[in-house]
């Protein structure tokens, strides 16, 4: 992001400006999500990855990137996008931290992503057997003591936790898929760049899961 200290503010609320030598991908948002899909459905396959990640390409980037979508997702190392989507060098911006929260950082980055790259999609992607998750849902449950820190980067998943402990059944699964739904409004409400793009047709948000056990992503609506 070499480019972000010459950023103005216009191109962040105005339509996409070209932030690199690369033009803007032509997807819509709905072709950006059938394509990280369909990646993930090369991986469930065990296909040999085909993102374009060859000599060729890597000078490519080296003037620029544009990116067909973005992905707000947790740390955890068993979830990282690029390899469920099969995705090369250059295709897909990632965010992380534990927990694939729309905090600061998260919501800077992703502005970027779409204001400037012309990013037309960002999935919030959580995880089954989110460790932040089960954090944020012991200290629901047992007032956790924790690091303060970690403590304060958990605080935002205890709506989620309360949530799935009211539904019951399955409180883990239900306080990940609860903190997803959270995240994609926050990102809505909390950034005015991406609710103008969002009410522009240019972008749209969208939160899945990824199953650990059948390496399956799934929309949660
Ligand atoms: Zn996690």
């Amino acid at each position: 992001m070499a480019s972000l200290a010459g950023i103005g503010l216009a191109s962040l609320v105005g339509p996409a400006r070209a932030a690199s030598g690369l033009p803007p991908t032509t997807l819509t948002p709905d072709q950006a999500l059938e394509r990280l899909m369909e990646g993930n459905r090369r991986f469930l396959a065990g296909s040999a990855p085909s993102g374009p990640s060859n000599l060729e390409r890597r000078i490519q980037l080296a003037t620029g990137q544009a990116p067909f979508a973005a992905v707000l997702g947790c740390a955890d190392s068993r979830a990282a996008p690029e390899v469920l989507f099969q995705a090369g060098l250059g295709e897909i911006f990632v965010a992380r931290n534990a927990g694939n929260l729309a905090d600061t950082g998260a919501i800077g980055s992703l502005e970027y992503a779409v204001g400037n790259l012309g990013v037309p999609l960002i999935m919030v992607l959580g995880h089954e057997h989110c460790g932040a998750a089960g954090a944020a849902l012991a200290m629901a449950q047992q007032n956790l003591a924790l690091p303060a820190h970690l403590r304060d980067m958990l605080l935002p998943i205890l709506p989620a936790a309360l949530t799935a402990l009211r539904a019951g059944g399955d409180t883990l699964d239900g306080t990940v898929r609860a903190n997803v739904t959270l995240n994609v409004g926050r990102l809505q409400t909390e950034s005015s760049v991406l609710a103008a793009a969002v009410q522009a047709g240019r972008l749209k948000v969208v939160g899945a899961h990824y199953d650990l056990d059948t390496q399956q992503v799934s929309a949660i609506s």
